[in-house]
């Protein structure tokens, strides 16, 4: 096809300019913009209690090691390393099992959550993040520039998560 024979429609869409200042020189995709190493939202929230289903192995190896022990001797060395094996399992068990959910529910909507979050373009001059018209996820207008969290906020609920921004969960 001939340069000719291009429609305007076919033309490369034109970069809409930050909702604030209107321009688009500073301009860029979330994803560029992390790259040259702005602190930005992720698609994902952090690992969180990682340590707990380590520590619940180890208390349960602990048990699974003790036990057969307490059958011939009931000293109290072996009954106290059976008791703290036995308090460290239970103190990790509910973490354990909230790490796992949360593993899971972040696996599977994170790449819902990755499409919004690459269609977020960074104002550097505003430092806010905006959508190109057609590009916002539901709920976010036109146009609408939005504050880190805000954005952050959006990507977690297209994956799903959104509960688990930030503070007080578990
Ligand atoms: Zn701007």
């Amino acid at each position: 096809m001939g340069i000719s024979e291009l429609e305007p429609q076919d033309a490369p869409p034109e970069l809409v300019g930050c909702p604030i200042c209107r321009r688009a020189d500073k301009a860029q995709p979330v994803s560029a913009a992390v790259g040259k190493g702005w602190r930005l939202p992720t698609v994902a929230p952090a690992a969180k209690y990682e340590w707990a289903p380590l520590l619940a192995l180890l208390g349960a190896g602990g048990l699974v090691h003790t036990a057969p022990e307490l059958l011939h001797e009931t000293d109290t060395p072996t009954v106290f390393q059976f008791v703290v094996c036995g308090w460290l399992m239970l103190l990790t068990a509910r973490k354990t099992v909230a790490v796992f959910k949360r593993r899971k529910r972040i696996r599977l909507g994170e790449s819902d959550a990755g499409a919004v979050w690459n269609e977020g373009w960074l104002c550097a001059r505003c430092e806010v993040i905006y959508f190109q018209p057609g590009y916002e996820p539901r709920g976010v207008g036109l146009h609408q520039p939005l504050q880190y969290e805000e954005f952050q906020l959006e990507v977690y609920r297209a994956g799903g998560y959104e509960d688990l921004a930030d503070k007080g969960e578990d």
